[in-house]
């Protein structure tokens, strides 16, 4: 089988046309895999085009503030990704004088990148001979051969290369490589059309049945769930509204960005249990236990390893309260809908 030229002949009549693609700017390549690990290649660009025209280089996201990045990474999700970005970026300013790193081992010590990124970027910006191997990749080659070691595992990732080391272009690895990721993303789909394709008649899974049993998946651990419930606390002075939020330090996955008065339980409360713990939070910490609430509907929030249940508290105060604890801060309407906060807040505070 002459796999590239049938995966070439595929690619110049079916090969995506897109913004980072035909570049060999290393750092742009790099925003937009770190995105694409986040969101579709549609709602992706938008968010590639923001990025790189708020930070059009390395320099200008290194010297931006954290606040300023996690901004622009607003309703990707996973900021330590962002976090990660801005402080690889930190890195090439100070320690490598500005200079991105131009090898596949230099790229893998920047914070975050691993070896599917690592891969994109010496392939993409430098032409380097290392294949990409996404979920797409995965689908497409572990039917195309018939390989069932489940995907995801080290084991998967070693047979995975080896074999596509062996079948890449080494002239026009860029080539290669986003055809490859075209192919896995547009032909192999999860439920593929396999009439229309070029390997129809060597494809293994086909000629097996297996199309729907490949790839395998490594077995997924199953969500924990949690019950939140945002305090939101407002009161309105000289025609502004203003609220309490707080900056999240620790080293959780929103560590920077901002919330409200936030409290967690690993069971659902009932609406007394609820109303003492709102009672005696309200009371403890801002000096306000009988002021009135509003409990909003419950809206749920899936993380990777999580599931939220979330509930809004709004809480109508006729001033500023009595207490306030140090780590919140008074911010106006506004001003909150201006600072990084986790998507789900922000659809709250959109709705408002
Ligand atoms: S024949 Fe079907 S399963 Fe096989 S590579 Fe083509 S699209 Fe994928």
């Amino acid at each position: 089988m002459l796999f590239w030229t049938k995966l070439e002949a595929w690619y110049n009549d079916f090969g995506r046309t897109l913004p980072w693609r035909g570049i060999d700017d290393a750092y742009r390549i790099w925003v937009s895999e770190i995105i694409l690990q986040q969101t579709r290649i549609e709602q992706g660009r938008d968010y590639y085009h923001r990025f790189v025209e708020a930070f059009p280089t390395v320099a200008a996201l290194a010297a931006a503030s954290e606040a300023q990045v996690l901004r622009q990474w607003q309703g990707l999700g996973y900021y330590s990704r962002a976090r990660n970005m801005h402080a690889a970026a930190k890195y090439v300013m100070e320690e490598l004088g500005g200079h991105f790193p131009d090898s596949y081992e230099g790229l893998l010590l920047l914070r975050g990148l691993g070896s599917y990124t690592a891969a994109a970027i010496a392939s993409f910006a430098y032409r380097l001979p290392y294949p990409v191997i996404d979920g797409n990749v995965y689908r497409f080659i572990s039917r195309l051969y018939g390989l069932s070691t489940p995907i995801g595992t080290p084991a998967a990732y070693r047979e995975f290369e080896q074999l596509l080391l062996r079948l890449i272009d080494r002239q026009r690895p860029d080539r290669f490589n986003a055809a490859l990721m075209d192919f896995g993303s547009l032909q192999c789909r999860p439920q593929p059309t396999c009439e229309e394709c070029p390997f129809a008649a060597e494809c293994v899974a086909r000629r097996e049945g297996r199309v729907a049993l490949l790839p395998v998946k490594a077995p997924k651990a199953k969500p924990q769930e949690r019950w939140l419930y945002y305090i939101d606390l407002r009161w309105r002075h000289e025609d502004e509204t203003f609220g309490l939020m707080r900056r999240r330090s620790g080293q959780g996955i929103w560590r920077g960005l901002y919330e409200f008065t936030l409290l967690e339980y690993e069971k659902p409360l009932g609406d007394a249990a609820l109303r003492r713990e709102l009672r005696k939070c309200l009371d403890e910490r801002y000096g306000c236990g009988g002021a009135a609430y509003e409990v909003g509907d419950e809206w749920q929030h899936q993380l990777t390893h999580r599931t939220l249940h979330v509930r809004f508290v709004k809480v109508e105060l006729a001033a500023k309260p009595l207490r306030q604890p140090e780590e919140m801060q008074v911010l106006s309407l506004a001003e909150m809908k201006k600072v990084p906060v986790p998507r789900l807040i922000d659809r709250y505070l959109q709705q408002l």
